[in-house]
């Protein structure tokens, strides 16, 4: 297959604003793919290389991609950078070069060539690293048209931002290759299973849909991460829970997916990133606990090891660096707190209800003062519900994560539902819980901060039409150096209109590509005739916004934008906002 093919589908995804358009470009591209690549493909179009748990960065900076621009057109670098500035971005840049030298490749690229080089690149670290993956890049691009150049680079520097998100993706599999955008579920589950979608459209593609049925856990390979609910009234939470729950402590550290083969380990953080590098004690610890083959979920935290007092989350970001030393081992000490297990030596425990799942991890786990399971009562009436809710604050959680009983309370991979009902602290302020909003645009600032961005636009997510739906415009709650980091961050996101899959009235004067998920706090939900999260849902040509919003000053590093919250949580949150207005 022409590397061409793909290029001219990008150039078509980027000038669509519909996406609606979006999934039929993505249809049409996956027919005209030979099946041996769909996979390819698929991570090619997503921007990626292997599924972000793998790790797979390409790592090859803007710097080194003009070089090797400038030595394969033979021009100074001076001489691109200045086209940079001129033309906002490399890619572009890089295309109108190559189309003013007017000279054509004499060879095609094709899409196994990029992608076998791009994948060379990718696994080409270490000493002199720098110049075999340029001297490997100089050859894809010395075969590049210009347009194919213009994607060439952008990839390489990992600025794709076509935003295709993985539910389009998904979507566009089932319309492609069973005819039926309902079998959809099928894809879904197996993806939730291997958080793959490359595997699991090769799967689909080679063998069919019931070959997808059978994609079962894997260890080394991540499995999407079930999520709770909220709900901000103990009673409530009782009877959505049968009148019975297992409530358990919600520590507010960093969510840990550990698998263990034998003697190997495997870290995965909550977005499906290879952590494994970052908790080398965590590691030591799990192995002592748990001699078994197994996939358990925990929250990992600080404590003073002295007292096992649990230390705030922002303790916890120190490890969050790429090398961790003896240093951050002993300055912050971390303990896991394991709330479930999903496989344990050759079995597939995610079909178990949970208190067979909780009765196996208490019989596992040898639990020491670093390795404990989530502290956990099982509460049948609202006074002990609030009590243990106290209790856990005073130890220095968020709250409870209360978990249904039922013989249906199986792990639900990749969902949120009503399985498990988090009830935290900040519910008992006026508007229950923080959101975390993905930033979609921005508006300019004005006086001081004129010619910046003084506020953003902030969108939720919907994942039932895959698209970003706006609640608020925040501008407060930013320091001068939030400032400086959001404009680092955002400008390799900037596009030059809305974004297809965001949803918006009001119109930003910058757009971006949907990336970055914020905390946003806020006095209350109210019906908004600008916003479009839940429009025309509660009340017609109304959506939802959030009043006085401000930034908690949490950078959701954590969340990827389709984590954000979701139109649904919105509504009901504002739905339980209206209920505590009546009591
Ligand atoms: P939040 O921002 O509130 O942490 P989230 O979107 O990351 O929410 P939710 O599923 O909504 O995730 O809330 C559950 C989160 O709480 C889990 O992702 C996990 O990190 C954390 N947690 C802490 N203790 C527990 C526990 N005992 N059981 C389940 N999750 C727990």
């Amino acid at each position: 297959m022409e590397y061409s093919k793909l290029a001219e589908f990008y150039s078509r995804i980027e000038s669509t604003t519909s996406r609606t358009l979006m999934t039929q470009l993505l249809v049409e591209l996956f027919k005209n793919t030979p099946k041996e690549l769909i996979d390819k493909v698929v991570y090619l179009s997503v921007g990626r290389i292997a599924p972000e748990y793998t790790g797979l960065e390409y790592n090859f900076g803007e710097k080194l991609a003009i070089k090797a621009l400038s030595q394969v057109l033979g021009l100074d670098e001076h001489t691109i950078e200045e086209k940079v500035i001129e033309l906002g971005d490399l890619g572009s840049a890089g295309e109108v070069l190559l189309r003013d030298r007017g000279m054509e490749p004499k060879e095609r690229l094709t899409v196994e060539e990029v992608y076998d080089t791009l994948l060379e690149i990718a696994k080409t670290t270490g000493v002199g690293s720098l110049k075999k993956k340029s001297e490997l890049f100089k050859k894809l691009l010395s075969k590049a048209t210009p347009l194919e150049a213009k994607y060439l680079l952008r990839t390489v520097t990992e600025r794709l931002r076509l935003g295709i998100g993985d539910n389009t993706v998904m979507d566009a599999l089932a319309l492609a290759f069973t005819g039926d955008r309902k079998n959809r579920d099928h894809i879904e589950r197996a993806y939730n299973l291997s958080s793959d979608l490359g595997y699991v459209a090769k799967v689909l593609a080679q063998e069919g849909l019931e070959a997808v049925k059978g994609i079962g856990i894997e260890l080394g390979r991540p499995i999407r991460p079930m999520l709770a609910e909220r709900m901000a009234i103990p009673s409530l939470i009782l009877k959505k829970l049968g009148g019975r729950c297992g409530a358990e402590y919600k520590y507010d550290g960093e969510r840990i997916q550990a698998h263990r083969k034998g003697d190997q380990f495997w870290l995965y953080s909550r977005r499906l990133e290879n952590i494994t590098h970052q908790f080398p004690d965590l590691i030591e610890f799990l192995k002592e606990s748990i001699p078994h083959d197994f996939i358990v979920e925990l929250e990992c935290v600080v404590i003073d090891p002295a007292s096992g007092q649990i230390q705030p989350f922002q303790v916890l970001m120190n490890r969050r660096v790429k090398y961790v030393s003896r240093f951050h081992i002993l300055k912050y000490p971390v303990a896991g707190f394991i709330f479930d297990i999903l496989y344990l030596d050759g079995e597939d425990l995610t079909l178990k209800p949970y208190p067979e799942r909780r009765e196996v991890l208490e019989k596992v786990v040898k639990t020491t003062d670093r390795i404990n399971l989530a502290h956990r009562k099982i509460v049948d009436s609202v006074e002990e519900l609030e009590s243990f809710f106290h209790q856990a604050i005073e130890d220095g959680c968020e709250g409870l994560v209360c978990k249904s009983l039922a013989e249906n309370s199986i792990y639900e991979a990749g969902k949120r539902g009503y399985l498990w009902i988090k009830y935290k602290r900040d519910y008992r302020s006026h508007l229950a819980d923080t959101l975390d909003l993905v930033v979609v645009g921005a508006f300019y600032g004005k006086g001081q901060r004129a010619g910046r961005f003084g506020s953003l636009l902030m969108a939720c997510y919907d994942p039932e039409t895959d698209q970003f739906k706006t609640v608020c415009k925040v501008g407060t709650g930013f320091t001068e150096d939030d400032f400086d980091k959001l404009e680092n961050i955002l400008k390799d996101h900037r596009i030059p209109h809305r974004h297809p899959r965001v949803n918006s009235i009001l119109s930003a004067d910058m757009w971006f590509e949907p990336y970055l998920v914020l905390e946003i706090t806020g006095a209350e939900l109210t019906y908004s005739p600008v916003h479009t999260c839940a429009w025309d849902k509660l009340k017609p040509s109304r959506g939802l916004g959030l009043r006085f919003p401000r930034f908690t000053g949490r950078y959701r590093f954590d969340k990827r934008p389709e984590d954000a919250t979701t139109e649904k949580e919105i509504i009901e949150m504002f739905l339980q906002q209206r209920q505590y207005r009546v009591i």
